[in-house]
This record gives structure tokens, C-alpha cells and sequence, in this order.
């Protein structure tokens, strides 16, 4: 357990830390305050009874003997009007404690949920192409919550918890040593009972919940996304059953996560009624004390007990809560490391940085397999593309264009050679100036829930868009249909709009971005010969946009090219010329 709470404060930041610790000085507060009022309710039930302040227990007369001192005619309503005090400030204390314990937990979630983000966001395309995004986002959203929730939080209340139960059992224990080694001795052998007899049920709930929530998610984003499939299919019953299957086991696991721990609660009731009333009976029927002495016994005891018992509850609740979602933490526990690190790596602000490319893209004996799939990739690849020239790329599918244009782009690293512009080697250190140079119309271009204007726009600020680059982007990508219609929305991953509109908002999205190099990704195949040549020469006439490197399939596009190179099997070269191409494709 020590060790278990080494690994969490690692992941967290000094603020928090030190937010948590300042806040176990409250709880000693409250245990004080409560003991104190304990203790005050012993001479109150006495003067209530109208006896005098005398009792069989050393520890009570010395109480009472220091009470006398201020011995005057109020004294019962002194000692009320202070027992009372003591106990509302501790019921206040208390609610200050709970909502900063609250507040600081959300915050320390937010930190996570905050720091897992731009972790994911700061890795690499291979990075992605391997992982589920489902995966990251129940780490991001489920099991950030339960490790906030119900492992941060229980760790507090168990050590605020366990503070309050030491210091009030010390109280008892001054009163009277054998009623306090009774209590401890029965209610540490009860919890411990319950906590070994539920650990691996618990335990067992928690690391379903962990394994079933990314199929939870994916049976909702992938049922909804696919529902033309799903009607034409008639597979409506298959994504149905899919997703209650998920939803009763999460359901079973979160039961057993919340009732089990109740379990003891109610039973250590009985318990302590038991107790109480032997305790009285024996004292009455074997030692003789007087009404008044056994009433602030009871006091005491009882509001010991009203502390004790759900502070012993909390602990062991805190237990179990921990046991039944340490999986949470196990599972995200690398990623926060790690997403501390780059968190505290300020941006160095790159802005203005750029690799100048003049002259020449030079591919020198490139070769990129893909980590899980040896046998796919690239093969001592060598390309020249001249600046302002226009570069065809054509291939069988599956051949390795795609993974050469990423290679291009930079969002994957080459296991062997070098791509030089001009004079510069592109390394992990300058790419992201080189990706200034570069826009890129991907194969399976993503739409995002909003306008054709903040489609095009991309990532920025809608005030920050400037509406004079939109019109001219839409005009090179015809796009005229949505000239003074640029709010329009098109729904959830373009739904609204065609497969054809879909490909040129990505054409007016790089466009937009106005850099020098474009890369097409087949990203003309949805649309008509007519439209793709238009847009072709609407490029060719743009002065910003001076080099093009395409993906195609269509003759007529390549014939268009300076340069064409074929690939094959991950292989690359260059053609002669056009009719070379037309033989190889036969
Ligand atoms: P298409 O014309 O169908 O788009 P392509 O020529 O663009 O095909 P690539 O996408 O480059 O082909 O893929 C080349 C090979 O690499 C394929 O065999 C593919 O299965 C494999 N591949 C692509 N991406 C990955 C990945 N992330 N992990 C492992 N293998 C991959
Ligand atoms: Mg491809």
C-alpha cells in the first residue's frame, strides 16, 4: 500500500501534493474538536442528572475536578453552551473539509485528464496507427475519474480517517484502557474479515470495468458510425446485443463495487448496540454504579461512536474503493508518468522558424518497414523533386504510396537513409519546420462537426479567420456552391455534404494554409475529370502553392506531371515517360 501511494504522488504535481497534506491538518482539528466535545458531554449528562461532579474513573474526576475550578452558578450552561460549540465547529470543519477534498480532487483530474491529452496529441502518427482511440479515450475519461475518484480520494479519506479513529480512540483509551482494546480488537478483526473475504471480488469488478469500457465506447462510436451498414446488413440486433452485453457488465461490476463495501456498515451496528448495552448491563448489575456515572459513560461512548464507526466505515469503503479500481491506475499510470514530462517542457515558440526549400527534395536510399509489419513499407528509395515541379505517383493499391508520402511528410522516421531539402537532412529536430513548407490532402480526409469555414480553417479561432483567404480557397477548390454559404454545417464527419464536396474542403483546407509544397493523396478520386482539371489549373495558376506531389490513378492527371514515379511492392522508379507508364499498368 505505501508503495502504492509513492507510485501515485508520482504522478502528480508538488501543488497538489502539498494541497493534500495541508489538509490532514484539518482533519486533526476535527478529531480534536470531537474528542473535546466527547469529553464535555460526560459533566453535562452529570449536571443534568443534578448529581455532583464526582465519577468511578480516574480520568472523567480529573475532567470533572478541572471543570470545578470554574465552579459558579452557570456552570451547566457554560459547559453547554461549550460542549455545543465544539461540536457545531467540527460538523464545520468538517464540511470545509469534504468541499476541499472535492475541489482539489476535480483538480487533480482536470490535471491528468489535461496532461493525457497533450501526451496523446504530442505522439506520433505510428504511435496512433497502432492504439485505439477508443483505448485513449475511456484513459482519458473513465479511468482518469476512477483514479481521482476512487483511489486519490479514498487514499485521503483513509489517512484522514484513520487520524480521526487514532485520536478518539486515544481518548478512549484514557478513559478506559479495556474498553478500548476491546472496540480495537473487535472492530480491526471484523473489518479485516470483510476486507480479505470481498478483496477479490472487488478487485475482479474493478478490472472489468477497466477491459470493458473501451467496448463499451466502440460499440457506440462504431454502431452509429456504420448505421448505413447496419440498416442495408439488417445488423441491428448483432450491435444491440453488443452493447447491453457491455452495459450489464459494466452494470454487475459497479454494483458489486458499491454495495459490497456497504455491507459491514450496517452489520457493525449491531455490534456496538451489543457492546453498549453488555457494557451497561454489566456495570450496573456488577459494579454498582449509579445512573448519572453510566449516562456520561454512555455520552461519551456514544459520541466517540458516533465518530469511530463511520470514520472506521470510510476507511475500510477507502480500501476496498482502491482495491476494486487500482486497474485504473496500473493502466494509465506509464502515460501520466511520461505526460508530466512533456507538461513541463515549455513550447519554445517556433512561429517564424522555417527550412527554406529552393532547390531540390532529395530522397536518398530511403528504406521504412512498419514495426509490426516487416514485410511493408519502402525500399531504398531514391526521388528527386525539384521545387516547382509537379510529381506524379502511381501504383497498385497496397504498392506503398501512402506510407511514402508519410515518409515525406514526416510523420513517420525512415529506418534507413536521409531526405535532404536542399541542404538540410530532415531529422527529429527540425521536422516540424520542414512541416511548415508542407500541405496535405490526405486519402481519408477527416470533416469535423461544424461550418465549411471552420472546416477550411482549421484549428483556429473562428474571429481569427480570415474571410478573403476563405473565398479564394473555396474559388481553387470549386467550391462555388458554398461561396456566401461559408456557415453552413455540415454534420458530424461531413455527413451532410458528398463524397466529391467532402475531398474539396480538404483541398480548400490545404490550400488555405497557402504553403509552398502540396500532397495529394488520391485526393481528386471522388471527383469528375471536369472539376479535377479545373482544380488542377486553378493549382497551376496559383503563385503560393509552387510544388505538387499527387497520388493518382487517372492518366489524365499524371500526364499532367513533370516527373512520374511508379511503385511497386514498396519498390520505386521513375518513368521515362508517359507510354512507359502505360505499359507498366497493363
Ligand atoms: P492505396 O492505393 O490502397 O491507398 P498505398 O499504396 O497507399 O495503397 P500504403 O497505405 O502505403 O499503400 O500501404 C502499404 C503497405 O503498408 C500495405 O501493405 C499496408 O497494409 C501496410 N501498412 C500501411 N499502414 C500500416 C500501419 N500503420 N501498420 C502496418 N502496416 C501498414
Ligand atoms: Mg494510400
Amino acid at each position: 500500500m505505501i508503495n502504492l501511494i509513492f507510485r501515485v504522488l508520482r504522478c502528480l504535481n508538488k501543488s497538489s501534493i502539498y494541497k493534500i497534506f495541508y489538509l490532514q491538518l484539518v482533519t486533526i482539528l476535527i478529531a480534536l474538536l470531537s474528542v473535546l466535545s466527547a469529553i464535555l458531554i460526560a459533566p453535562f449528562i452529570i449536571l443534568l442528572s443534578g448529581e455532583s461532579l464526582s465519577i468511578n474513573n480516574p480520568f472523567f474526576q480529573k475532567v470533572f475536578n478541572l471543570v470545578a475550578v470554574f465552579n459558579n452558578d452557570d456552570l451547566f450552561l457554560h459547559i453547554s453552551i461549550i460542549f455545543v460549540s465544539f461540536y457545531v465547529l467540527s460538523i464545520l470543519f468538517t464540511l470545509v473539509f469534504t468541499y476541499l477534498n472535492l475541489k482539489w480532487i476535480q483538480d487533480i483530474n482536470v490535471f491528468f485528464k489535461n496532461n493525457l491529452y497533450l501526451f496523446y496529441m504530442n505522439k506520433n502518427w505510428l504511435y496512433h496507427s497502432n492504439i485505439s482511440s477508443k483505448g485513449i479515450i475511456s484513459k482519458i475519461e473513465s479511468d482518469t475519474n476512477r483514479l481521482g475518484n476512487s483511489v486519490i480520494l479514498p487514499f485521503l479519506n483513509l489517512a484522514s480517517n484513520f487520524l480521526i479513529s487514532l485520536i478518539i480512540i486515544s481518548a478512549i483509551f484514557l478513559v478506559d484502557f479495556n474498553v478500548a482494546l476491546i472496540s480495537i480488537v473487535t472492530f480491526s478483526l471484523f473489518y479485516l474479515f470483510f476486507y480479505y473475504f470481498f478483496k477479490k471480488k472487488l478487485r475482479k469488478a474493478g478490472d472489468t470495468v477497466t477491459k470493458v469500457y473501451p467496448y463499451y465506447l466502440k460499440s457506440m462510436f462504431e454502431g452509429f458510425s456504420s448505421i448505413k451498414d447496419v440498416i442495408l446488413f439488417d445488423k441491428k440486433s448483432y450491435f444491440t446485443n453488443f452493447f447491453s452485453q457491455n452495459v450489464n457488465s459494466l452494470k454487475n461490476s459497479q454494483i458489486t463495487q458499491s454495495y459490497l463495501p456497504q455491507i459491514p456498515r450496517s452489520l457493525i451496528e449491531i455490534i456496538f448496540f451489543t457492546l453498549l448495552i453488555g457494557f451497561t448491563f454489566v456495570l450496573v448489575k456488577f459494579y454498582d454504579f449509579k445512573f448519572a456515572e453510566i449516562g456520561a459513560m454512555m455520552g461519551f461512548y456514544g459520541i466517540c461512536a458516533l465518530k469511530v464507526i463511520p470514520a472506521l466505515q470510510k476507511i475500510f469503503n477507502s480500501f476496498a474503493s482502491i482495491n476494486s479500481n487500482i486497474s485504473a491506475f496500473i493502466n494509465i499510470e506509464n502515460d501520466l508518468i511520461n505526460a508530466k514530462k512533456i507538461s513541463l517542457k515549455k513550447e519554445i515558440n517556433t512561429s517564424s522558424q522555417k527550412i527554406k526549400f529552393q532547390k531540390i527534395i532529395k530522397l536518398n536510399d530511403i528504406t521504412f518497414t512498419y514495426p509490426n509489419n516487416k514485410k511493408a513499407g519502402v525500399f531504398n528509395v531514391n526521388m528527386t523533386i525539384p521545387c516547382g515541379s509537379k510529381i506524379g505517383i502511381v501504383g497498385k493499391t497496397g504498392s506503398g504510396k501512402s506510407t511514402l508520402l508519410d515518409l515525406i511528410l514526416g510523420f513517420i522516421a525512415a529506418d534507413k537513409g536521409e531526405i535532404k531539402v536542399d541542404e538540410v537532412i530532415i531529422n527529429n529536430n527540425n521536422i516540424k519546420y520542414w512541416q511548415k513548407n508542407l500541405s496535405y490532402v490526405p486519402q481519408n480526409f477527416f470533416i469535423y462537426e461544424g461550418t465549411i469555414k471552420s472546416n477550411i480553417g482549421f484549428g483556429l479561432d473562428e474571429s481569427l479567420i480570415e474571410n478573403s483567404k476563405i473565398h479564394n480557397s473555396l474559388l481553387l477548390a470549386e467550391l462555388n456552391e458554398f461561396i456566401d454559404n461559408e456557415n453552413l454545417e455540415v454534420g458530424e464527419n461531413g455527413k451532410k455534404l458528398s463524397g466529391g464536396q467532402k475531398q474539396r474542403v480538404g483541398i480548400a483546407r490545404a490550400l488555405y494554409k497557402n504553403s509552398e509544397v502540396l500532397i495529394l493523396d488520391e485526393a481528386t478520386s471522388a471527383l469528375d475529370t471536369i472539376t479535377e482539371r479545373n482544380i488542377l489549373r486553378n493549382l497551376e495558376n496559383n503563385k503560393n502553392v509552387k510544388t505538387t506531389i499527387i497520388v493518382s490513378h487517372r492518366f489524365e492527371t499524371l500526364k499532367m506531371c513533370d516527373k512520374i514515379y511508379f511503385i511497386q511492392n514498396g519498390k520505386v522508379e521513375e518513368l521515362k515517360n508517359f507510354e512507359e507508364l502505360i505499359s507498366k499498368y497493363k
